[in-house]
């Protein structure tokens, strides 16, 4: 989608604090943390949110979901941490390309 900016954060248009990426998904800061770690992980390919999701998505979110303790492990959330996924404006959503939070606070600054 032109007008998306995590569409243009995932072409390289934009730029973003990218922490993993392979051929389908990229892992970036969040510009605003809520958290000492404030990761979002979203697809390349667009689509809104997980109430857009089609089954073509299936197989693309369970890898996502299976990368998310690998990469909060590389940030010291081994611990522990927080997911969440906004879906919709009533959920919270202000970006409508899918991502999903990944917060916490590396263990050995709590
Ligand atoms: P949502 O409320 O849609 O679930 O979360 C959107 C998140 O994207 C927010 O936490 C916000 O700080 C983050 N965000 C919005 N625009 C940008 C941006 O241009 N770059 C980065 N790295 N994060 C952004
Ligand atoms: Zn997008």
């Amino acid at each position: 989608m032109s007008d998306c900016i995590f569409c243009k954060i995932a072409d390289g248009k934009i730029p973003a604090a990218a922490v993993y990426e392979d051929g389908e998904m990229l892992c970036f800061k969040d510009i605003n943390p809520a958290a000492p770690v404030h990761l979002l992980l979203i697809p390349k390919t667009h689509f809104d949110s997980l109430a857009h999701a089609a089954p073509e998505h299936e197989g693309l979110l369970g890898r996502m979901l299976l990368k998310v303790p690998q990469i909060a492990e590389q940030h010291g959330l081994a611990g522990g941490f927080k997911t969440q996924i906004n879906t919709g404006k009533g959920g919270g959503q202000e970006v409508f390309h899918l991502h999903i939070h990944i917060l916490g606070t590396p263990a050995q600054a709590v």
